[in-house]
């Protein structure tokens, strides 16, 4: 059985370990259009996809190879070649070019827009997911890149910094220092934001007049600002350490990296143990923003199940949203999705921690998840009917 703690304390992790690159990639599109084919030669850093949303970066292939699949969600490249697209020509000196020579290179840009003030979450994101530690530490001068150039979009009038008591940090210029208690959830977006601004947002929301981005966001900004190249790597904690990891990277080249093997009936879970996602299979490639990979062994975690709810109310007590996840989860087992709003689910800001403490080992997190996206299915289709109706 897996122990599990909620500290987010992280101590030294030691510098980023890079990993032998893959021969395939399985790069996740799931929000843009290909603008390759398949059979297609590619260099490395080259645009293979196009967001199809605004404020999502555009793709780019991690190597030189040729296209060998494209799936609705994913492109597949076999590596191939040394080839390499030149750098990009200089960025723009600040504003919404800048934002958008970004945008074109792999960032994701929601965040930037101009606000009196700037939080840099620098609090761990989940238990076991020390990503931050090495930034912070060895590669301080790209993170001190991405704040300036964030700071030409943003313009903001105050900088924060919020980091978890206990961890390891060093200030920028100009900027206050916030401590939270080193204890999960309280790396989560939301939450660092209430604890700076006292405001409450939902998720995917940005406050009134602040942005929030995290220490490996400016990473990752910087990197693109030193290098004028795109983002096509991720950092990621495997075990006690931290990688940097093509996009795209396959799981069953990270276990072989590892030394370990898949079995069958393991879950691999993308991030950590309270929100992370299992993979779908071993061909899976990592994303931008994946923090993490855990691999639970068949008889390791908890099974969840469709028991019964029993209303102990254990959910509700340890809610930092102070909602009603047994009673949202109910609305969504018996498919009362709208009801669920009734009972404040946008409010949700998906910690897992509901789930954690159910005694019924309900999959809380998983019915709260499901009633969102059914209900942001019945809007697009309310909205598209009204449309037609004009
Ligand atoms: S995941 Fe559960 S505990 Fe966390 S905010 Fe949502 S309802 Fe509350
Ligand atoms: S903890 Fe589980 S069993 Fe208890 S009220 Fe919440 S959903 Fe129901």
């Amino acid at each position: 059985m897996t122990t599990f703690s909620f500290s987010l304390l992280t101590g030294e992790t030691g510098p980023l370990v890079t990993l032998n690159a893959p021969e395939t990639f399985s790069i996740p599109t799931p929000t843009h259009k290909s603008i390759v084919s398949e059979g297609d030669e590619v260099l490395a850093d080259e645009k293979i996809a196009e967001a199809t949303r605004p404020g999502v970066g555009d793709v780019h292939s991690p190597a030189a190879g040729k296209i060998e699949d494209i799936t609705v969600d994913a492109i597949v490249v076999r590596r191939s070649g040394t080839g390499q697209n030149t750098p990009d020509s200089a960025p723009p000196s600040g504003g919404k070019a800048l934002r958008e020579w970004l945008r074109g290179l792999g960032i994701n840009t929601y965040q930037l827009v101009r606000a009196s003030q700037l939080i840099i979450n620098a609090v761990p994101p989940e238990p076991g997911i020390s990503i931050y530690e090495p930034l912070i530490q060895d590669y301080r001068h790209i993170v001190e890149l991405g704040l300036d150039a964030v700071q030409r979009i943003v313009n903001p009038s105050k900088l924060h910094l919020v980091v978890a008591k206990g961890n390891r940090t060093n200030a920028f210029p100009n900027c206050s220092i916030l401590q939270v208690p080193p204890v999960y959830p309280n790396g989560i977006d939301q939450l660092v934001i209430k604890a700076t601004t006292g405001e409450e947002t939902l998720l995917g929301t940005r406050p009134k007049d602040a942005t929030i981005l995290s220490i490996r966001d400016l990473y990752y900004i910087g990197k693109v600002m030193e290098t004028k190249r795109p983002l096509t790597e991720t950092i990621m904690t495997i075990g006690k350490d931290n990688h940097l990891i093509k996009i795209g990277t396959q799981i069953r080249h990270l276990a072989q990296e590892a030394g370990v093997t898949v079995q069958p009936g393991d879950r691999v879970i993308f991030g950590g143990l309270m929100r992370g996602v299992a993979a779908l299979n071993i061909d899976q490639g990592v994303d931008k923003y994946t923090t993490g990979m855990i691999i639970l062994r068949h008889d390791e975690g908890l099974s969840p199940t469709d028991n019964f709810c029993l209303g102990c109310g254990e959910c509700e007590r340890h809610c930092p949203a102070r909602i009603m996840p047994g009673l949202i989860s109910r609305c969504a087992e018996f498919k009362h999705f709208e009801r669920a709003e009734d009972y404040h689910i946008h409010s949700c800001i998906e910690c897992g921690i509901c789930g954690y403490w159910c005694k019924a080992q309900r999959p809380l997190l998983q019915y709260i998840k499901l009633a969102k996206y059914e209900i942001a299915l019945l809007r697009t289709a309310s909205s598209t009917l009204e449309g037609e109706g004009q």
